[in-house]
């Protein structure tokens, strides 16, 4: 069991013949599959993979080989990566604004699918991208709750506004189609629920017959002790009000999950710099590091402690503060995060559930930063 083993069993047994002093992301190729199939077999449309919640190759190659035919690029760079990693998958670009240098680069890789969300950015579009089989999907949103984080802040057209580009687009010749996204980790079926039912509103009012309708990512991953997602009653849900609403001109449904797809996949080990005062824990990783979307969407719960020799830490649960490793005083996890009492200076702390949102904005700032990669059989400890 020396240094050059590539595949360990669990990060237990990494954790303690391994000691290591940088945070490491454990990644588990059976659970992105498995959690693939799930979504092939539970969704009642096209699967596809959301890149910008982790591009890492071996996320990719392990969903192309888990039968994933499609991914949602948002960049030139998502696009070539995936052109590269899979060259006959469909590409959806939507990132509803692009430079027109971003446009043509997309167009000369054969991207077909478009979302768009103002009239001044659809322009672009109908100057740039040719007619033939490309889908121009109208992105538009609503004040729903149910989510972790409020997406319609940044991007989707008023119900109204979205009759009106619908409408434009199916003029100008292109594939019409609909989109939203419902926010991410949203728990609540009834928020894609809502979105379908006012995205029938809209054809109809449009006197737009849509070809397809995308449901958006935002499918939760499993982040709170005891709150299990359930994915099918979501696709459940998304089905049966998709009858509802469209009847006979039901379009063809698709989903652009992230996180629902890779968040389960990977853990991180952290590890205890300093126990300080009772109740402050200075960990080598956090909000500047892999934890960043703690700050945003709360912290996960789903904690195990070791001890360096590979033991589990069992003291009863406190609420403690912790802050990461850098200097700045916003570098603090939000609230109390429940740890053991026994809890030591060298332990490691292992958070779960951090496949989404957490490589990606990993920062160098002060140095820290430096996240060792890991695979492994399973992930439980
Ligand atoms: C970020 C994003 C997604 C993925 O969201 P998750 O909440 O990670 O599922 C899907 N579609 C679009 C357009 C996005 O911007």
């Amino acid at each position: 069991m020396g240094l050059s083993k590539t595949i360990w069993t669990n990060p237990t047994e990494f954790l303690r013949s391994q000691n290591p002093e940088n945070p490491v992301l454990f990644f588990a190729p059976q659970v992105v599959q498995a959690t693939a199939r799930r979504f092939l077999n539970g969704f009642p449309g096209l699967v596809t993979y959301a890149v910008k919640s982790n591009p890492g190759e071996e996320v990719v190659e392990n969903l192309v080989a888990a039968g994933i035919r499609g991914f949602d690029c948002a960049s030139s760079f998502e696009i070539d990566l995936i052109r590269r990693l899979a060259p006959d998958a469909a590409i959806h670009y939507n990132n509803p604004v692009r430079s027109l240098t971003e446009i043509d680069h997309a167009v000369a890789r054969g991207v077909r699918s478009y979302s768009v969300d103002s009239a001044s950015e659809l322009a672009k579009l109908i100057a740039r991208v040719p007619v033939q089989g490309c889908e121009i999907s109208v992105r538009f949103k609503l004040p729903v709750a149910g989510a972790a984080y409020n997406f319609g802040a940044k991007f989707g057209a008023t119900a109204e506004a979205a009759v009106d580009l619908l409408k434009t687009v199916a003029k100008a010749g292109f594939i019409p189609s609909i989109t939203f996204h419902p926010g991410t980790q949203c728990t609540d079926p009834n928020a894609w629920g809502s979105y379908i039912r006012e995205a029938a509103v809209i054809a109809r009012k449009a006197v737009v017959k849509i070809a397809r309708l995308n449901v958006g990512g935002g499918f939760p991953n499993y982040r709170a002790v005891g709150v299990v997602p359930d994915l099918e009653a979501i696709f459940a849900t998304i089905n049966r009000v998709a009858s509802e609403s469209f009847g006979a001109d039901r379009p063809a449904l698709v989903c652009e999950p992230g996180r629902g797809l890779c968040g389960d996949a990977f853990c991180v080990a952290t590890r205890v710099k300093g126990f300080r005062d009772h109740n402050h824990v200075f960990l080598n990783d956090g909000i500047y590091g892999s934890l960043f979307e703690f700050s945003q969407i709360g912290i996960i719960d789903r904690i195990d402690v070791l001890d360096p020799q590979g033991n589990h830490r069992t003291g009863a649960l406190h609420g403690k503060i912790v802050f990461g490793p850098t200097c700045d005083s916003v570098d603090r996890l939000p609230g109390d995060v429940p740890l053991p009492d026994d809890l030591q200076e060298g332990d490691y702390v292992v958070f779960q559930g951090m496949g989404a949102y957490s490589t990606v904005t990993n920062s160098r700032f002060n140095g820290f930063g430096d996240l060792a990669r890991s695979t492994v059989l399973s992930l439980k400890l």
